[in-house]
């Protein structure tokens, strides 16, 4: 993979970064993940968009435009020359004397790009995923994509530790969303997700479902729904720029009747469209 900081393009282990960056002082910043599928950025618009506001919700300005910014990926992508990769870009509020008020001075953007390792969505693709229902201890700005991730990694590393693959978040009752997925389930034919609002990331592959799932003649409604309809449910399926859809199949202790190896289901159908948008990117 190859790396960007501090202006230059570098080995992804060059030590490049001072100790004092509010990024990893404060996590005092902002980042993306966007997946390149046959060296072609999938929905790039939508996540410097996204990008865009997470940063401005915080009150941080960002160093560049965000054409420049586009600009700078293309050629991210271009050098590091891998057909599928991943691109992580982050914007720290500046590299400056460890103090709680925000500086004066410029944030720092830093990008990485490194080859997708197909083989760690392969098991939940073909199996489906175990999950484990976790609080949402996370605090009530989830719709700004910053840095702090601490509850995410925590309740990963909490699932694997149980021998599940991932951990669902329940705030108050109600599900919303995973440790780096959007949750959704299907009850009747009718896709549920919870409402786009400050307790979720909103997730991009989640709203390339929410505009394109009429193509197959399915509705979605952004409603909240508790842990317990998840048992109920017909399909439960998670949603992400690198898991993309993938099936639940176990909830705790408890099987999900998903069938999502079929066609008339409404994961493998979802699936498909993900893959038709992707197959006519490149
Ligand atoms: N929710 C959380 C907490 C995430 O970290 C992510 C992505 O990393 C998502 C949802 C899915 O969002 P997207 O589809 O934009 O990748």
């Amino acid at each position: 993979g190859i790396g960007y900081a501090r202006g230059r393009f570098v080995g992804l282990d060059e030590p490049v970064i001072p100790i004092e960056d509010r990024a990893h002082q404060f996590g005092d910043g902002v980042y993306e993940v966007i997946r390149v599928y046959g060296g072609k950025p999938f929905l790039l618009q939508q996540h410097l968009e996204r990008f865009w506001r997470s940063a401005k919700w915080i009150e941080l300005q960002l160093d560049r435009s965000l054409q420049e910014l586009q600009e700078l990926i293309e050629e991210a992508i271009t050098r590091a020359g891998f057909s599928e990769a991943q691109v992580y870009f982050q914007l720290s509020r500046g590299i400056v004397k460890r103090d709680h008020a925000f500086p004066n001075v410029p944030s720092h953007l830093s990008l990485t790009v490194r080859p997708v390792n197909l083989k760690k969505w392969e098991k939940g693709k073909e199996y489906g995923q175990h999950m484990i229902l976790v609080e949402d201890i996370r605090w009530k700005h989830c719709h700004i994509k910053s840095l702090n991730l601490l509850p995410n990694v925590w309740m990963k590393q909490k699932a694997i530790d149980q021998g599940a693959d991932d951990a669902i978040f329940v705030r108050e009752g109600v599900v919303t969303e995973c440790t780096s997925s959007n949750l959704a389930l299907v009850r009747d034919g009718v896709i549920f997700t919870h409402p786009a609002n400050e307790h979720i990331l909103h997730g991009i592959t989640r709203r390339f479902i929410m505009e394109n799932a009429h193509q197959i003649g399915i509705q979605v409604r952004e409603e909240t729904f508790s842990s317990d309809a998840l048992y109920d449910a017909d399909e439960v399926f998670t949603m992400g720029t690198m898991s993309e859809i993938l099936p639940v199949t176990k909830v705790m202790d408890t099987p999900i009747k998903t069938r999502y190896k079929e066609k008339q289901s409404i994961t493998y159908q979802l699936q498909q469209l993900l893959r038709e948008a992707i197959h006519n990117l490149t």
